[in-house]
């Protein structure tokens, strides 16, 4: 968690210091409200001596990439600190929160409540053992926001051709929190194999960060593999493979299916694979 959460500090810091007056190290916090950022945050253009960055503040980002609302946060921030985290463009500042269970308040960063446990009652409960016995169990949670792609479905599509893929599971819980939540939801998930199926291509990346966007990939892939699940990435678009995992391909075709279901088998065995086909032969219908 924390390698992963770090790594996406980085990123998010690297893109302001890339920006002209070379926003940061010591002088970053002292030379905030001297920036002013596309989102309407920081300084006002007009401000002597502002520098003007065409990218949203460091918070609006993190929001961005999250899948939250600058609203969500504001619900959870104590109330005499609303009016401060409206205009907040830090990860690192300091906020009192109200734990969303009922606990005590407690102070922690917005980098800390977007994107990990923050409360710590809260933390201490899902240590217990009874949540990691939980871990790597696929379900179905119904709130979930999901956006399914046109090339998602088709991808499922080309699957459902070749093995059962269940509808009814849409998450897998995990053993660590992964942007607040203990549970990630991959695009499509083969329980019985304990391997989850996720579509990358440049087109989708460009809705947050390209860079962010991979390390928060790779800590999904961890919280996947520390509870016993496999991630395979069809890699499209002219994106590199990322590991053995990894199906790289210039579009999707039947012949990316077969090299999933191909590689399912090096994962799990033939046997493990062959029970979820369709349309066996008769022959081999027999025999089973
Ligand atoms: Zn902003
Ligand atoms: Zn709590």
């Amino acid at each position: 968690m924390r390698s992963g959460r770090h790594a996406i500090v980085c990123r998010i810091q690297g893109e302001v210091k890339d920006g002209p007056g070379h926003v940061g190290g010591a002088g970053y916090a002292a030379r905030m409200t001297l920036v002013s950022f596309a989102c309407g945050h920081g300084a006002a253009p007009s401000d002597v001596g502002a520098i003007t960055l065409r990218r949203a503040c460091p918070l609006c980002m993190l929001l961005h990439e999250t899948h939250r609302t600058r609203g969500e946060l504001l619900g959870r921030v104590a109330s005499s600190s609303r009016s401060a985290l409206a205009s907040e463009t830090r990860l690192g500042a300091v906020y009192p929160w109200v734990c969303e269970r009922g606990h005590d308040r407690y102070q922690a960063t917005v980098i800390d409540v977007l994107t990990g446990p923050s409360c710590p009652k809260c933390i201490r409960n899902a240590q217990s053992p009874t949540v990691s016995r939980e871990g790597g169990v696929a379900s179905m949670n119904a709130g979930l926001r999901t956006r399914t792609s046109l090339t998602e479905q088709r991808l499922r599509a080309l699957l459902e051709e070749r093995i059962r893929v269940p509808r009814g599971v849409n998450t897998v819980r995990i053993n660590r929190m992964f942007y607040g939540k203990q549970e990630v939801w991959p695009d499509i998930l083969v329980p019985a194999l304990r391997i989850a199926i996720e579509y990358d291509d440049p087109g989708r990346s460009r809705r947050a960060h390209l860079g962010l966007k991979e390390a928060s990939d790779r800590e999904k892939d961890d919280a996947l593999g520390e509870v016993g699940w496999e991630v395979i990435r069809v890699r499209a678009g002219g994106l590199e493979s990322i590991g053995p995992n990894s199906i790289v391909c210039a579009s999707l075709t039947a012949d990316v299916a077969d090299r999933i279901v191909a590689r399912m088998v090096e994962l799990r065995s033939a046997d493990a694979v062959d029970a979820l086909r369709v349309g066996v032969a008769p022959a081999r219908q027999a025999e089973a």
